[in-house]
């Protein structure tokens, strides 16, 4: 038989003076794996990780430790016996306790062994060297990886982590969440990283969860949810994007850029074409003035340059088609066209996704 998943929830439900606010939530995470409950703030994150650590009561579903029901119509075991680690944006260390003695806070055991315990986790987080140390003493990513150090502790079978990098500065942030991923993966618990970035849950998760208000909306490896949305929302969350307005008629759609197949989609029937700004090719070659050029992926259209900024590794260009409508387009390096400078643009075909409009 194969091993029950590390962590499980089954339509999990919770409310607040009867108003639902996580709604139906069944996630499941293996041992050794990060999973990143990603979405927009106030959707539901903390409030599903504050069930799962027992520190908040569900109105509905269940939740598994290793197979054994934590919580549900059969059991309800405190937060304490549950085998879950927690961190938290603010991860307060206690000021008054030496590193050592913070990392070794939820040891039991014997002295010796608690103190190679600290030694070694020191060690994992490259910390070694303030083990006699005061929090006071540390910068914050150090205090985060003390704080990760003192998590990890005690072998949680579950670590719940609920924006435990938004306190850190940029340039602080990459580094430590690498670390941590790789120490929590040579630990093998199961991860539950709650953040609102995208940045954060494409870098650290193996998988991510969507949620909107409450709801999962999709679930699936960060390349399938980047490449493969639910829905125009679910592709708005991870960059900004393009959308072509268009209506069905004759299983096809009008567009600047040429027609759109829309098969079994009724006519009068309202779509969203939307497309990655990076997935918008210029043609670099012709000004926007002469023939229509021929490209494999549908008509070009003509388009004139209204900004052009240089944002760091790449320009993002915004233009306005023939017809009115905006469209951006990135570049990788500088390339910083004048307004008003005409030029044709084409689209990506694979890349471009349709929904109904909502
Ligand atoms: P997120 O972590 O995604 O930002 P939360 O889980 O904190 O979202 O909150 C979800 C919703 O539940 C929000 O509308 C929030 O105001 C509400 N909420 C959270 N905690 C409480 C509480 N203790 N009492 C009442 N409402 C709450
Ligand atoms: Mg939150």
């Amino acid at each position: 038989m194969a091993d029950a998943p590390r962590l499980q929830t089954d339509a999990l439900t919770c409310a607040f003076d009867g108003r639902t606010v996580v709604e139906n939530v069944s996630l499941s995470v293996a041992a050794g794996e990060v999973l990143c409950l990603l979405g927009p703030s106030g959707c539901g994150k903390s409030t599903t990780l504050r069930a799962i650590a027992g520190v908040e009561a569900p109105a509905a579903g269940r939740i598994r430790i290793d197979g054994r029901e934590v919580c549900g119509p059969s059991a309800l075991i405190p937060p304490e016996r549950r085998g879950v680690g927690l961190i938290f944006q603010d991860f307060a260390l206690f000021p008054h306790l030496s590193v050592a003695d913070n990392v070794a806070f939820g040891l039991k055991g014997a002295k010796a062994e608690k103190r190679r315990r600290v030694k070694e986790l020191l060690e994992r987080v490259s910390l070694e060297r303030y083990i006699d140390a005061y929090p006071h003493e540390l910068s914050g990513g150090e205090q985060q990886r003390v704080a990760l150090a003192r998590a990890i502790a005690p072998r949680p079978r579950v670590m719940l982590m609920d924006e435990p990098f938004s306190g850190l500065d940029n340039r602080l942030r990459d580094g430590i969440r690498d670390d941590t991923l790789s120490v929590l993966k040579e630990e093998g618990a199961a991860v539950l990283l709650v953040t609102h970035e995208p940045e954060e849950a494409m870098r650290m998760a193996d998988e991510i969860a969507l949620m909107r208000r409450g709801r999962i909306v999709q679930q699936g490896a960060p390349y399938n949810i980047y490449n493969n949305p639910a829905d125009r929302a679910a592709a708005a969350f991870f960059s900004d994007i393009n959308v072509i307005e268009g209506e069905v008629q004759g299983a096809l759609t009008d567009t600047p850029f040429g027609q759109f197949l829309a098969p079994g989609v009724a006519d009068g029937t309202k779509v969203d074409i939307v497309i990655r700004p990076q997935h918008v090719r210029i043609d670099f070659d012709r000004a926007g003035q002469g023939p229509r050029p021929t490209v494999q992926d549908g008509t070009p259209a003509r388009a004139v340059v209204t900004r052009a900024r240089f944002i760091g590794k790449e320009s993002l260009v915004e233009f306005r088609l023939d017809n009115g409508s905006a469209m951006s387009a990135t570049v990788p390096s500088v390339f910083l066209p004048k307004p008003g400078t005409p030029m044709w643009l084409s689209i990506r075909r694979d890349r471009c996704f349709a929904f109904p409009r909502q």
